[in-house]
């Protein structure tokens, strides 16, 4: 039995990420940058106006009070997204500039324009004006060359903007890990079907193709099978050929019927692990054939849960080039107090929230055996209590990661 750090360590040893492929970044969210991106242009591109107002010259209003207004004379129009090459303001004049509108030659400050009146024609100003006010810079952001993201980013709503206003339309990513998902009990049956005595609705399934959808994945196969060896040995070897990441549900442990390490070992996957200090999931198994990763998880559905968040996730992180790899553990504070296990850390589905002082707060939920899901319908956060001699007290401050959404 090895400790889930030492487990970890054994996924980042043995995983290692995939080609690079272009791709388009409109549809790019959750995809990983395989290199940094550079910007190919100045933000902001132009000197352009942060208000609706008057581009002028600070200088014409040097003297300008509430008593004894300057008034301008209007010259132009500069709106956002057109550019009069000819438009200048020169001494005694000004142009209206919209937000984003381009600054004319000559001028060197925005007045807003609710600081402004208009008077015969002409626009009164009743303050001084600072050089540069109002006026977003070329480049004050950043200039041309400059780094936007690096390499093992996942790309969010927001970076994909970012890259965009950076002149780019296509990115260098990692391929999509390919995945294949099985289950295996002869006592599973589809959901919502009919069950015979001893029968069971297959829970695993969904849970591991709607938590590979959290991850922006669809599997490249999936499988239900019953605890029939030839069966899995052909739906095993099929998925080790066509997946970079094998998921299984159930028969890894030591039952008759645990067809699933044996089969696997002789179509020559190599084992790293079996069997981890942690509960549930305990006899969680790791193994590799090729460029192919194989995780077995135990068929108990908390198992399951943990399986996914903690070892796959870090699994597709690698295969992706993640630079920041999951689990993402945070501190928190224990709002209930909880028993240890002497041996192995406990994996806790518990709901997070923040106190008044912004502390996040861990709130115990009962039914936590690995047989027991009914949790998961409240459960916002997955608890590590490491294992020790003493029990945990309220306001611990504890490990947790978030559930995946
Ligand atoms: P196993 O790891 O195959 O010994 O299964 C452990 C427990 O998990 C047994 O009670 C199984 O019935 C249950 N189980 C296995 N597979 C699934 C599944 N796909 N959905 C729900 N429960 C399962
Ligand atoms: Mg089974």
């Amino acid at each position: 039995m090895i400790s889930i750090d030492d487990a970890l360590t054994t996924l980042d040893h043995h995983i290692r990420g995939l080609e690079a492929e272009p791709l388009d970044l409109a549809s790019g969210t959750g995809r990983v940058l395989a290199q940094d991106v550079l910007s190919l242009t100045d933000l902001p591109r132009f000197d352009q106006s942060a208000m609706d107002g008057y581009a002028v010259i600070a200088a014409d209003l040097s003297a300008a009070t509430d008593t004894t207004p300057v008034a301008l004379e209007l010259t132009g129009t500069a709106p956002a997204g057109t550019t009069d090459p000819e438009l200048k303001v020169a001494s005694g004049g000004a142009v209206r500039i919209l937000t984003g509108g381009q600054i004319p030659a000559g001028a060197d400050s925005v007045v807003p324009q609710e600081l402004t009146e208009q008077a015969n024609g002409r626009i009164l100003f009743r303050r001084p004006a600072q050089p540069g006010s109002n006026i977003r810079r070329r480049s004050e952001e950043l200039a041309s060359g400059a780094r936007l993201a690096r390499a093992g980013q996942r790309l969010t709503p927001g970076r994909i903007a970012a890259l965009i206003m950076g002149g780019h339309t296509q990115v260098s990513v990692t391929a999509l890990p390919r995945v294949a998902a099985l289950t295996t009990g002869d006592e599973l049956r589809s959901p919502g079907s009919e069950l015979a005595a001893g029968e069971i609705h297959d829970s695993n399934g969904p849970l591991m193709l709607n938590w590979l959808a959290s991850q922006g994945i669809s599997p490249v196969l999936q499988r239900r099978l019953p605890d029939d060896e030839a069966l899995i040995r052909e739906a095993l070897a099929e998925a080790l050929e066509s997946a970079d990441l094998v998921l299984t549900s159930g028969g890894v442990s030591v039952g008759d019927r645990d067809y699933l390490i044996p089969v696997a070992e002789s179509l020559g996957v190599e084992r790293h692990y079996w069997k981890v200090a942690q509960k549930p999931g305990k006899p969680i198994y790791f193994g590799t054939r090729g460029g192919s990763a194989l995780l077995g998880l135990p068929g108990n559905p908390g198992a399951v849960l943990v399986g996914l968040e903690v070892h796959a996730a870090r699994i597709l992180d690698r295969l992706q080039g993640v630079r920041s790899l999951r689990p993402h553990w945070q501190c928190g504070l224990l709002a209930g107090s909880e028993r240890v296990d002497a041996r192995r850390d406990r994996l806790l589905r518990m709901r997070h929230s923040n106190d008044s002082n912004g502390r996040t707060l861990l709130h115990p939920l009962g039914l936590q055996d690995s047989h027991m899901l009914s949790n998961l319908t409240d459960a916002t956060a997955l608890v590590r209590l490491r294992s020790r001699e003493a029990d945990y007290d309220v306001g611990e401050t504890v490990e947790w990661i978030a559930l995946s959404p």
